[in-house]
C-alpha cells in the first residue's frame, strides 16, 4: 500500500509528464469534493478532466483554432481594404476589436463571389479566438447537415442547440448558394432562434435580404429570420469585382507585352 503522500507525489509527476498541469492543481481539493458529495469514481474523473480540458479551451488560441474548423487561414491583416472602397474602415475596426460577440450582435456579409467575405469572415474568427471567444465555423449546408443528423436523434436538436451555446460565435458562412428546402429552413431558424440575442452569428451571403425569400423557399420564414437576424446586426456590403478576376486581370495586363 502506498501512502496518501506518495499517491498525491506520483499524481503530481504524472500531471507534469502528461503536460495536464491543472488536473496536478485540482485533483486534491476535486477529491475533497467528491468524498463529501459522494461522486462516483468516474464522476470524479470526468471533473478533473473537465476543469484541464475548460482551462486548455480558456488559454488556447491555438486550441481554439483548431476547434473552429476554419476551412484555411486567412488573417485581417492580410485583407486590402483598399480593393473594398466601399468598406468602412471604421466598421471593420470595430468588428475587429470583437466587442461584438459579448453582446451578442450578429454580423451579416453580403456580396457576390469573390469580394472576400469567406476571407473577412476567418478573419474574424481568427480574432475571436485569439480574443478567447470559442468559434464554430462551417457552410449553410455544412449547418443544416448537423442540424438534421442532430433531429434524428431524439431529442437531439436542442441537445445540439445547446451544446453549440459553447461557442461565442459561429460562422455560416455560403448562405444562399444551395436552396433549403421546408425541412432545412426550419432547422436553420430554429439554430437563428436560438440564437438571437444570446450568442453572435456571422453570415455570409451572395444573396441580398431581398432574395432570401428564394434560399428558403418561404417568405414568411425568411422575414422572420431577418428581423431576429438584423436586429442587433452589423451588415456589411462588399462589392466590386471579385478578387480572383481583378488579380488575373492585373496580371495578365502587367505581364501582355504592350504593341508598338
Ligand atoms: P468570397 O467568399 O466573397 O467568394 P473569398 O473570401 O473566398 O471571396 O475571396 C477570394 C480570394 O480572394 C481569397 O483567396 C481571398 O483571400 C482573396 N481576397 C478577396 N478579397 C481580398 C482583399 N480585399 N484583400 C486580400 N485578399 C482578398
Ligand atoms: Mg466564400
Amino acid at each position: 500500500m502506498s501512502t496518501a503522500t506518495e499517491v498525491t507525489k506520483s499524481i503530481m509527476h504524472l500531471a507534469r509528464a502528461m503536460k495536464t498541469p491543472t488536473i496536478g492543481k485540482v485533483f486534491e481539493q476535486l477529491a475533497d469534493t467528491a468524498r463529501d458529495e459522494g461522486w462516483s469514481h468516474e464522476e470524479y474523473l470526468a471533473a478533473v478532466l473537465g476543469r484541464q480540458v475548460a482551462d486548455r479551451e480558456a488559454n488556447g488560441t491555438a486550441l481554439r483554432i483548431s476547434t473552429a474548423k476554419f476551412p484555411t487561414r486567412k488573417t485581417l491583416e492580410d485583407f486590402n481594404p483598399d480593393y473594398q472602397p466601399t468598406l468602412r474602415r471604421d466598421v471593420l475596426a470595430h468588428l475587429s476589436s470583437m466587442s461584438f460577440i459579448p453582446k451578442a450582435e450578429n454580423v451579416i456579409l453580403l456580396g457576390p463571389p469573390g469580394v472576400g467575405k469567406t476571407h473577412l469572415a476567418i478573419g474574424l474568427g481568427i480574432k475571436a479566438c485569439q480574443a478567447g471567444h470559442p468559434v464554430l465555423f462551417d457552410t449553410a449546408a455544412g449547418w443544416v447537415n448537423r442540424l438534421s443528423e442532430a433531429h434524428q436523434r431524439h431529442g437531439g436538436l436542442n441537445a445540439e442547440i445547446k451544446r453549440l451555446r459553447r461557442y461565442r460565435l459561429l460562422i455560416i458562412d455560403e448562405l444562399g448558394y444551395l436552396p433549403f428546402d421546408a425541412d432545412a429552413a426550419n432547422l436553420f431558424f430554429q439554430l437563428i432562434a436560438a440564437r438571437y440575442e444570446q450568442g453572435s452569428l456571422l453570415i455570409t451571403s451572395n444573396m441580398a435580404f431581398s432574395r432570401w425569400g428564394e434560399i428558403f423557399t418561404d417568405e414568411a420564414v425568411a422575414a422572420a429570420m431577418i428581423d431576429r437576424l438584423i436586429h442587433h446586426a452589423e451588415v456589411l456590403a462588399l462589392d466590386g469585382e471579385s478578387y480572383r478576376t481583378k488579380t488575373r486581370r492585373e496580371l495578365l495586363e502587367t505581364t501582355t507585352p504592350t504593341t508598338p
